[in-house]
Order: structure tokens, then sequence, then C-alpha cells
């Protein structure tokens, strides 16, 4: 038994695999950026969505779809009633803290949450036989690239508790494989950039520190201007570059990973880009082309921690998950955070 798709889903391999659609899935941090998002994906592929969430940065109203559970990985005792009352078959985990400054003042913090609480939820679903695990994972776990396009196979030394505490997640889940049979896959993140293409969802952090919604925050006049941190890097430019990557594609891939453990597939790490790097002004030029705004410009000191380029190199998950990213156009992606920002804020407009 499946459920027909919508016809209005833009999200062309659901359509396709449909005998998957009725899976159900626990989806914790749901009421994030990118988990909100991947909810809505999967209630319109037909898939029964639980998201469990703290709300401690995510929004309730972000979750469009399914069962919503309001609770703390940090609450053993929620987890193991959750995992007793209701069957998954597999569990997707977006929650976490992932600003770098922070996790350097506050180290604490980051264990206690991105480790610790990764641990109560894998001991809960392992006590009740689930096993089957998507993990948001980073760029950050590589550190100071030693070569870009950045591959599975360069080597990881996280420069920051941040990108530490996600590598350790990824060295337990490699040793609950092979102790308890747990199959997971790493899916190592870019920049997640762009909003629902429909303009339901977008980003929404607080504080924002991401490049493209604070360079569209200048451009509606919610902030005077946007701070180009550091141009003397060795760029074509001389900023930053970064492989941003349009979160619908990021969706998918979480979808495709999940396909290929429920066909039995071994657990994976995967490197998540479009394999095209885009300086800091390059975002700029591009966000004064969508908006047609002026957008003034300040520059200021390289930001700590920064490395000059940064940038994927995605073969293994488009040759074994068959993921291939559909808009890696950076004016789509921009386009995308524009209209999510018009929505919000439409009345702040000029
Ligand atoms: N950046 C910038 N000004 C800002 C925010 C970010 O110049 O106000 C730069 C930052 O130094 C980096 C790039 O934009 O080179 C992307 O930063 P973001 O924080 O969006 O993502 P990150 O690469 O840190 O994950």
């Amino acid at each position: 038994m499946y459920r027909q798709l919508p016809s209005n889903t833009f999200f062309k391999p659901l359509i396709q695999i449909t005998t998957m659609s009725n899976l159900r899935l626990l989806v914790v941090g749901g009421a994030g950026y990118i988990g909100s998002h991947m909810v809505k994906q999967l209630a319109l592929a037909g898939c029964n969505v639980t998201t469990l969430d703290s709300l401690v940065n995510g929004h309730r109203d972000a979750v469009l779809h399914g069962d919503f559970v309001h609770a703390d990985l940090a609450d053993k005792d929620s987890l193991t009633q959750l995992f007793k009352h209701q069957q998954f078959d597999a569990v997707l985990h977006f929650a976490s803290f992932i600003q770098v400054g922070e996790s350097v003042q506050k180290p604490a913090l980051y264990y206690e949450n991105n480790v610790t609480n990764t641990l109560n939820l894998l001991n809960a679903m392992n006590n009740a036989g689930v096993r089957r695990f998507i993990f948001s994972s980073t760029a950050a776990t590589f550190g100071e690239p030693q070569y870009t396009p950045i591959d599975e196979q360069h080597p990881q030394s996280p420069i920051n508790p941040y990108g530490r505490s996600k590598l350790m997640i990824e060295q337990i889940l490699n040793d609950y494989d092979n102790a308890y049979g747990l199959k997971s896959v790493c899916l190592r993140y870019f920049n997640a950039a762009g909003a629902d293409p429909d303009g339901q969802l977008g980003e929404r952090h607080n504080p924002e520190t991401h490049l493209i919604p604070l360079v569209l925050q200048a451009a509606s006049g919610r902030k005077p201007f946007i701070s180009v941190f550091g141009r003397d890097y060795d760029t074509p430019d001389g900023t930053c570059i970064r492989d941003y990557i349009h979160i619908s594609d990021l969706c998918e891939a979480h979808w495709l990973s999940l396909q290929s453990l429920l066909k039995g597939a071994n657990s994976q790490q995967y490197n998540l880009g479009n394999g095209h790097g885009f300086s800091v002004q390059e975002v700029i030029d591009s966000a004064r082309r969508v908006t047609g705004r002026h957008i003034e410009v300040v520059d200021a000191p390289r930001r700590e921690g920064d490395p000059a380029r940064l940038v994927a190199d995605s073969k293994s998950a488009r040759l074994n998950l068959g993921w291939s990213p559909r808009f890696s156009d950076l004016d789509v992606m921009v386009k995308h955070a524009w209209n999510w920002e018009q929505n919000q804020h439409g009345a702040n407009m000029p």
C-alpha cells in the first residue's frame, strides 16, 4: 500500500519511489531550518512524520505536517516513552547547536547538546530496536582544508568544538554500527542556503549569522549594511569562497540516504555541496541582481577560523545515491531566500 504523491511536489525522486511513502519517521529538530523543510517534503511524499523539538531554536509554526512532540533530548524518560509508544522505521537528526564562535566560548554547552544529547537519542533508539539513522554532519569536521574540493577521504581535523562535536558523533556511529548494527548515513553539509521554493519556509536563526540572510536583510533595509569579513584572502576577488547548497537539494540527499538504508546499504558518509564555490562578493552581487536593491557594504576584518576556500567534492553522493543538485544556480538560491524574506517581513520593505 502506498499513497499517491500530490502533483505539486517539486521533489522528483519522491514521486518516483512511492513504495517508501508510508514510512514512520522521527525527525528530531524538525522545527529548525533544515528539519522543517525535511518534514514538509517527507509529508508530501506520504510518510508518517513525527517531529521532536525542544523549541530552544526551532519554531513550532515551521512544522507544517505530522505530529509534534515538545521535548528535549536531555530528557531520557520522554525519549523512552516516545519509542515505547510509537514505532519508527528510521530517525533523522537535525537538532544541534551550530555557531562556531559560540562553541569556542561555551564548549560545555556544545558537547552537552550535540554529543551527550545525541547519545541519549541513539541509546533510546537502540533500546527500541530502531536501527536506521540519518545524521546532519558538517564540513567543519574537516578543519583547515589540505586540498579542495574536499572529498570523503580528506583527513578530518576539526579546529573548533562545534566541528569536534559532530566528528565525535560520526565516530560513535561507527562504533554503534559495529556493536549494535545501527546503520547510519552522515551527511556533511557545506553551506546550506535558499528556502522552500513555495515560500512557506526559510531560515529564521536568532541571532542570524549566515551570509545570505544577512545580505538580504541589508537589501530589505532591516540592516543598514553587510560586513565583508576580509578582502585579503588568496582568492580571485580576495573574499572567502564557500559552496552553497540549496535546502531542497539537501533534503533530497536525506531522502535518498534513507532509501539506501532501507534497501540494506552499509553505513556511509557523504559530503554535500554543489562543487562550485562562490565568493562573498559574488553572493552580494547576486543579491543585488535578484533584489534590484542597493546593498551597502562595509569591509571588516577577517572572522577568526574562516578558511579561504571550502568546496565539496560530492561525487560519492552522486554515484552511490544518484543525487544531483537541481538548484545549483546561486541566483536561484538567493531568489528563494529573498521570497522568504519578503514573505516574513514584507511590511518593512521600502
Ligand atoms: N560572512 C561575511 N559577512 C557576514 C557573514 C558571513 O563576510 O556578515 C562570510 C564569512 O566570513 C564566510 C562566508 O561569508 O566566509 C559564509 O559565512 P556563513 O556564516 O554564512 O557560513 P560558514 O561558512 O561560516 O558556515
